[in-house]
């Protein structure tokens, strides 16, 4: 496993602005995850940012926490922007794509 520090550098260096995100760890079965509020609201860490919680399987390597981010980044902007979360095909293209060219 990863640390947290190591996924968000690396997904850094894949182009993807990671300034959006506070990340943090749970442990857990999933890759990763955002919340909403009842509202829809995105729910934001203590530094204003919105919260990225990563699980053990996105941090199994750099090119998985590539592609949870990449795959959460992608719901994120969707809500931002319709109100709506896109779709888990949606969210997984996209995060395929970040792996595409992932070079460790
Ligand atoms: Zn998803």
């Amino acid at each position: 496993m990863i640390l947290l520090q190591q996924a968000k550098a690396a997904t850094s260096r894949q182009g993807i602005d990671m300034r959006v995100f506070e990340l943090r760890f749970e442990h857990g079965f999933y890759y990763g995850y955002i919340s909403q509020i009842g509202t829809g609201s995105l729910v934001r860490g203590e530094s204003g940012r919105i919260l990225l919680t990563l699980q053990e399987s996105g941090l199994v390597s750099e090119g998985d926490a590539i592609e949870t981010i990449a795959h959460e980044l992608n719901h994120v902007r969707s809500i931002l922007k319709t109100g709506f979360i896109s779709s888990e095909a949606t969210a997984e293209t996209s995060a395929k794509q970040a792996g595409r060219y992932f070079r460790a």
